[in-house]
């Protein structure tokens, strides 16, 4: 930043290293389980490669280079035909072989794009390159954090778990724009298939970001390559979700532009988010290329996906689902982002559409299903193997054989609460519709047992009718739909 630049409006440059954990059974170069236990000791998923002893050799794990090409096919990138493997030395007690297997000047993927939506207008992020690493192990900080702690802890059950490593074209102008760039990205990956958000730390985030000037902004946005290598910039570490990216950026925004305002000058450093205290600190100066003494990964032979490639197919994206779901089953904006939320929920409206009008399965599963799934905590991934079941409650009211209030209120309730089929609830809480004689019975009756409240509606007192339908679904226990009780009971009083 030059001493005019100070007296300029500034803008917002940021670019994202994205770390993936894949989903894959094991290690991406040994044979060991890439699943924690729940309550699993501290290095017992380990083995000679992962721990980096003497002489054990590395195996690539098919699994993980699959779903990287998944990746690269999702984010629209050339996927090489020959990929190598690299060292990247450095020391960290985390790291056993003291260098950590990576991909350098042959990534297996490059020059990708992202769409995403920021507050409605669509903005492309694009992906300078995508590349295959592994997990180093993980540190506890004893007593304290990373600066203050008595002493550390290292556990190498983590350490070989397969990572991709996305990294994005310095396009973001605002940490709101982050945000929405990792939602859509964690979208994408789970429709692949190849990414568990549940999992903890399995999306961690480097954040970069400088102040320019603001008119070296081009009127599309585009920012030229000597003004961004010009910015000295702060590369942010141990982000670890959507919302601490957006509150470790909006705190470095505020903090580089009131360096900025005081005259000084922004240092070219490494800084690590403390999530608790919610700001970042200084760790070091920012470690450069050549710190690294990358060179060629001996044990692993350069690697030919060309013919390999072709085969591995990637399911249909959720943004074009979306739009297919309006066209092919005519729903609204709302239906249609919610009904392709994930794959499996997407998947599961199919199933049911499949069967029933578009309108009525999108009512079932957006409306009624997913709300109370989500009110209990569940997924549809729990009720996947009870599609027929559950299209036996959409039949039963369907075909007026129990109301609507009731296979809300009741039946669905219960078959999530007890796993039970529709047919059971309905017979144990006898809740079949009533008979139309004995409806109109129960008219009947309602009407002679009321005689104040028939007046009341003849001289026109709207609380009359509806005090009548009351009574009438009481004699019939609830199991008389409220519509019709309605409607007879007007036709009989007109009489
Ligand atoms: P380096 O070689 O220094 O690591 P790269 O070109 O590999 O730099 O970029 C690393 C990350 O930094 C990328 O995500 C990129 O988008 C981002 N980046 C590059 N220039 C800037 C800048 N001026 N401000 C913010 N981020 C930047
Ligand atoms: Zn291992
Ligand atoms: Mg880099």
């Amino acid at each position: 930043m030059t001493a005019q630049a100070l007296q300029r409006d500034l803008a917002v440059v940021i670019g994202l290293e994205v770390h993936v954990q894949l989903e894959t059974d094991t290690k991406i170069f040994c044979s060991c389980s890439t699943e924690a236990a729940e309550d699993e000791e501290p290095n017992t998923r380990t083995c000679p490669v992962c721990l980096g002893l003497p002489g054990a050799l590395p195996v690539l794990n098919e699994g993980a280079v699959e779903a990287a090409v998944k990746i690269g096919k999702a984010l629209d990138a050339d996927v090489a035909e020959e990929t190598r493997f690299h060292r990247k030395n450095y020391y960290y007690p985390d790291l056993p072989k003291n260098f950590q297997i990576t991909q350098y000047d042959a990534p297996i993927c490059a020059d990708g794009a992202l769409e995403v939506s920021v507050e409605g207008e669509r903005r492309v992020v694009g992906i300078g390159r995508a590349h295959l690493e592994e997990d180093p192990g993980s540190l506890q900080h004893e007593g304290g954090n990373i600066e203050t702690a008595d002493y550390s802890l290292v556990n190498y059950n983590r350490a070989g778990t397969p990572l991709m490593e996305i990294v994005t074209e310095p396009d973001f102008r605002g940490p709101g724009e982050v945000r929405a760039f990792l939602a859509k990205l964690e979208e994408v990956l789970e429709y692949l298939g190849v990414f568990d958000a549940s999992r903890d730390g399995s999306l961690r985030i480097d954040a970069n970001i400088s102040l320019v000037p603001a008119d070296e902004v081009g009127e599309d946005g585009a920012i030229d390559e000597a003004t961004l290598a010009d910015a000295n910039r702060t590369e942010v570490k141990n982000i670890s979700s959507h919302k601490g990216a957006e509150q470790a950026l909006a705190y470095e925004v505020t903090r580089q532009k009131n360096a900025v305002k005081r005259g000084r000058e922004i240092a070219q450093e490494t800084r690590h988010w403390d999530e608790s205290r919610g700001i970042t600190v200084s760790m070091r100066s920012k470690e450069e290329e050549k710190d690294y003494r990358y060179f060629r990964e001996a044990d692993l032979p350069p690697l030919q996906v060309a013919d390999w490639k072709d085969e591995i197919s990637i399911p249909e994206l959720p943004d074009a689902r979306r739009e297919r779901f309006r066209e092919e089953y005519g729903l609204d904006a709302e239906a249609a982002s919610k009904l392709t939320s994930t794959k499996e929920v997407a998947d599961f409206f199919e199933d049911v559409a499949d069967r029933f009008d578009a309108d009525l399965a999108a009512t079932w599963v957006a409306d009624d299903l997913l709300g109370e799934l989500n009110y209990r905590d569940m997924a549809i991934a729990d009720v996947e193997d009870r599609l027929d079941e559950f299209a036996r409650l959409i039949e039963l009211v369907d075909s007026d054989e129990i109301t609507e209030k009731n296979a809300r209120e009741v039946v669905l309730r219960t078959m999530l609460d007890e796993g039970v089929d529709p047919d059971t609830v309905v017979d144990r809480e006898g809740l079949g519709k009533a008979g139309d004689e004995a409806v109109v019975a129960a008219v009947e009756e309602a009407i002679e047992e009321n005689p104040d409240a028939v007046e009341d509606y003849h001289a026109g007192e709207g609380g009359a009718l509806n005090f009548l339908v009351g009574q009438v679904m009481s004699k019939t226990g609830g199991s008389a739909d409220p519509g019709t009780v309605n409607g007879l009971l007007r036709e009989r009083l007109e009489d």
